[in-house]
């Protein structure tokens, strides 16, 4: 039979596949097929797996048994820093060339026992710092609607593969918004759980306090099936909860959700075409039964100097493995121990990674400590604060997921401040912890293209099923 991948969800597939309808093999190689076909040009993926079809027979056997669980048989990418016990794994750094996990991330245990099919392993920014791919130490990864642009990052690849259907879902990682700027770039859904939500353990470690795993998918359905499948305490990962014990706020009225726009944000920034999408969502919103309200956020406009301070302070501090001995890459010897070091940093590591570094060790240093990550810690409460009075009026913070459409390939390359500008939504939520998705909203016209734009829902914690409640009716799922 045909598979239309196309149009197909997790939600279809599942059916079809326990109505024979077709098997997981053959679902399997129609995906390789258009691997194949694409990824020369769009570099989505680093590796294709070569037991994928192996993996899916083993899908059909459990089917045939009857032991089928949501994910049974779906083909999925994962992003190149999730943990898959035996197979490469690098980050998209040299510094991990040829680098084999020696176990598998909890993510990866709970998708194996629900016997989905891995395909491959997906480009990113380099240990996951950027937002175009561009970062990657193994070339950029093109958006699927127009060649010439990034499809964003740093999850960049794992959103390109659902996007050009080389994947029906995929799992990436979002510390300031690498889930949901390149799936606002490519027209997917793409989830930022609550922090703690989903185990980090066997993700290699960017800011600890704001990575989180999360599913990029077509539909909201679709990203409901994967995060449950993903979600929940796990012993490995203290930071991690359980749903007994997390209290989930209740909705402010009781009726439908109430909707607040931080309308002071979106003064400035934002382009005029992507404001009038944003307002059209609106819009859509009010039709579909939902108050929106006006709020105020009154310390987010700190969000990003705050940001780029935790993080690469966080980054200093956990790439300080990379030493050349224990692990992947080691540079030729130098003349002592400092010296061996330095020279496998300095060869394994990109620049912006290098950029990091330098600036967390900075602002971690004694002189500088109070000045500036005391004080970024500090407005983190404030933010976060903030975020807890908004989220007492109303039930869910909406805003535009980027500023604007995907850019071209090089465009910001040479300017990271105006790369960090892309973060401006997304960090908020990171900042505080809480759960957001970007949601496919319309298009904007450029060089005769259309090109994708998103919309961001953010919730208070522990309550992405208010996401995927209005996400649904947004998209009329
Ligand atoms: N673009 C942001 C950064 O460079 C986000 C990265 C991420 O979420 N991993 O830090």
């Amino acid at each position: 039979m045909r598979i239309d991948i196309s149009t197909l969800t997790i939600s279809e597939a599942r059916k079809k596949l326990d109505a024979k309808e077709f098997s997981s093999v053959d679902l399997a190689k129609v995906y390789l097929d258009e691997i194949k076909k694409k990824n020369g040009e769009i570099n989505a993926y680093l590796e294709i797996y070569d037991d994928v079809l192996e993996q899916a027979k083993e899908a059909d056997e459990s089917i045939a048994k009857g032991e089928i669980f949501p994910m049974t048989g779906i083909p999925i990418s994962l992003k190149d820093n999730i943990l898959i016990s035996g197979r490469t794994v690098t980050s998209a750094s040299k510094i991990l060339e040829g680098y084999i996990a020696p176990y598998d991330a909890t993510v990866i245990e709970k998708l194996k026992s629900q016997k989905t099919v891995f395909l491959g392993r997906t480009n990113m920014d380099e240990f996951a710092m950027g937002g175009s791919t561009e970062n990657s130490a193994y070339g950029v990864t093109k958006n699927p609607t127009d060649l010439s642009r990034v499809s964003g990052g740093s999850s960049g690849g794992s959103v390109a593969s659902v996007s050009m259907n080389g994947a029906l879902a995929s799992l990436g990682s979002d510390t300031g918004g690498s889930i949901r700027e390149p799936s606002s770039f490519c027209g997917v859904v793409g989830l930022k759980p609550t922090y703690g939500g989903v185990s980090r353990y066997g993700l290699m470690a960017m800011g600890s306090s704001l990575d989180v795993i999360g599913p990029i998918t077509k539909t909201v359905s679709d990203s409901e099936i994967l995060f449950n499948a993903i979600r929940g305490q796990d012993k490995m990962d203290s930071t991690t909860y359980s749903e007994s014990t997390y209290p989930k706020i209740k909705n402010s009225k009781n009726k439908n959700l109430t909707v607040g726009v931080p309308y002071h944000i979106l003064e400035k920034g934002l382009s005029i075409e992507a404001k009038k999408v944003f307002d059209e969502s609106i819009e859509k919103l009010k039709n579909l039964g939902f108050e929106v309200r006006d709020i105020k956020l009154p310390n987010i406009e700190y969000s990003l100097a705050v940001y780029y301070i935790i993080v690469p302070a966080e980054v200093s501090s956990n790439l300080a493995r990379f030493d050349g001995i224990k692990y992947g890459l080691h540079a030729e010897d130098g003349k002592d121990l400092l010296d061996d070091y330095l020279k496998t940093r300095r060869q394994g590591f990109g620049r912006e990674v290098r950029r990091r570094i330098l600036i967390g060790t900075y602002v971690l240093s004694a002189g500088y400590h109070d000045a500036y990550y005391n004080k970024a810690l500090a407005l983190r409460q404030k933010i976060s604060y903030d975020f807890t009075k908004a989220l007492s009026e109303v039930d869910l913070i909406v805003t535009p997921t980027t500023p604007g459409t995907a850019f071209k390939i090089g465009e910001k390359a040479n300017d990271p401040l105006s790369l960090y500008l892309e973060d401006v939504f997304t960090v908020p939520a990171n900042i505080v912890g809480i759960p957001a998705i970007s949601l496919p909203s319309g298009f904007v016209t450029e060089d005769g293209k259309d090109l994708p734009l998103g919309i961001q829902f953010m919730a208070p914690h522990n309550r992405e099923d208010w996401l995927f409640e209005v996400g649904k009716k947004f998209l009329g799922e």
